[in-house]
């Protein structure tokens, strides 16, 4: 994020660093917003009072990186002490004050729950130079944040929290570790925010969480089930579509794969993690599911929603994966064509039951059946899009398309199924917000060309 350096930037800029999910997204936008309101302005990382690095630690080398950010940011503000730097997210969880050792510059360490009280802790510690602070309590229920008082349009496609945090402790995640307990956010709360944000212009919203689909199975459930939920979004005036990350299959019930029929707002587009096709290894992991159960849900889902574009994470190397486990991952991503998958090596965490496996697979090992299964995914992902050429759907523009081609004046936006698709309109015009409908002309690697319908 850049932006011009003014004097005010010298005393109240900001510069935010994001990792990670779609809640780090959500909570450095958030942030973003929080300390705009306070009359911070955004700044560049040289010019910049306050830098704030959101971290992920889901896999090793992100915690790798957050230490050569910080050794960036010191470099280039000179290690200029009157820089607060303050660290973020999973990573400032599990790893807390010692981030106080490790970087002279850092005077704030915000855990998952330290989010809310951010913008008062930065305020507080301009004040005091000398002082430092950590904000690591983990809260028993979800802590609302306050209401940035940004003017203005809200961007078409909107994030809302519907809880914090997971109890399901598979065994190769950090997350319960760095997340806390899994709290739902009260549906009054949510329904609240996707109001205001429809109001202010926002035309798609996408629930978060880290097991968004147990919303409502834990202590501080309000008697509302997710599927309930869901229809109270859908129908909410103004909302045009309606998203979900990221859903547990084991907490799929046949009520939440009924919604993808009878809610209309709800797109026909599922991330539902897979992590290993092979029985032994979700046993391992604790997944709560088996082959044949994930292979059904998809069915399912295929059956009330026949065109619903399904996509997956998928971890190759666990502990004990024999070679005939990695084709069973394989023959399931072929059984469900996957749209795209997001997949990784898997690396140990500290603190997860399966950094103490014996049985670790050879990195190399690894390495070579991620390339595999990324090899098959394009394959499958390719011939999914090219399937798709002369289809004619919605768009919901979110802005320019990165690259322009000269003369036409081209936008991106996404369809139903979540992939972004290009297409020129008519030039000398913000057309951010539209959903023109528009014929599919040609399939990318990742994304699609299309033309007004
Ligand atoms: S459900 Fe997801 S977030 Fe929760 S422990 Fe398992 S992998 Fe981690």
């Amino acid at each position: 994020m850049s932006v011009p350096s003014t004097p005010d930037a010298a005393a109240k800029g900001f510069h935010i660093v994001t990792f990670g999910c779609q809640m780090n997204v959500h909570d450095s936008r958030w942030l973003e917003q929080a300390l705009t309101s306070r009359g911070f302005v955004p700044a560049p990382v040289e010019t910049a009072r306050v830098v704030v690095v959101n971290t992920c630690s889901v896999r090793e080398k992100p915690e790798r990186k957050v230490l050569s950010t910080l050794g960036r940011i010191r470099q280039a503000t000179g290690g200029n002490p009157d820089v607060l730097v303050a660290v973020a997210g999973c990573v400032a969880q599990q790893l807390g004050e010692t981030f106080f050792d490790l970087e002279g510059q850092v005077r704030l360490v915000i855990g998952s729950d330290g989010m809310a009280g951010a913008p008062q802790a930065i305020e507080a510690l301009l004040e005091q130079p000398t002082k430092r602070l950590a904000l690591l309590d983990f809260s028993s229920r979800y802590l609302e944040r306050e209401i940035p008082a940004t003017s203005g349009q809200a961007d078409p496609v909107a994030l809302v929290n519907i809880m914090q945090g997971c109890d399901n402790f598979c065994a190769y995640c950090i997350v319960p570790f760095t997340r806390g307990r899994q709290k739902s956010r009260p549906t009054s709360a949510v329904l609240d925010e996707c109001r205001r944000l429809l109001d202010a212009g926002a035309r798609e919203i996408t629930l978060l969480g880290q097991n968004v689909n147990a919303f409502g199975k834990d202590a501080q459930a309000d008697g509302v089930s997710f599927a309930e939920l869901l229809r109270k979004v859908g129908a909410l005036p103004g909302l045009a579509r309606l998203r979900y990350v990221t859903p547990h299959p084991r907490d799929m019930g046949p009520e939440d794969v009924a919604a993808f029929a009878e809610i209309p707002a709800l797109c026909p587009r599922l991330h539902l993690p897979l992590q290993s096709g092979a029985d032994a290894v979700l046993a391992r992991m604790g997944r709560g599911y088996d082959r044949a159960a994930y292979l059904g849900l998809v069915e399912s889902l295929r059956t009330v929603r026949p065109d619903i574009a399904v996509s997956a994470d998928i971890i190759v190397g666990f502990p004990g994966e024999t070679e005939g486990d990695f084709q069973d991952t394989l023959d399931v991503m072929r059984k469900c064509a996957f749209a795209t998958s997001f997949s990784f090596c898997y690396s140990d965490r500290p603190g997860t039951r399966a950094s103490g496996f014996a049985d670790k697979i050879p990195l190399e090992t690894s390495r070579r059946r991620l390339m595999e299964l990324q090899s098959l995914q394009e394959e499958l992902g390719g011939a999914w899009l090219e399937g798709r050429v002369g289809e004619t759907v919605d768009l919901l523009i979110e802005g320019r398309s990165p690259r322009q081609t000269p003369g036409l004046d081209s936008w991106q936006g996404r369809d139903p199924y979540g992939v972004p698709v290009h297409v020129s309109l008519a030039p000398d015009a913000d057309h951010t917000g539209e959903m023109p409908v528009v014929r599919i002309v040609r399939a990318g690697r990742h994304s699609l060309i299309a033309e007004p319908a």
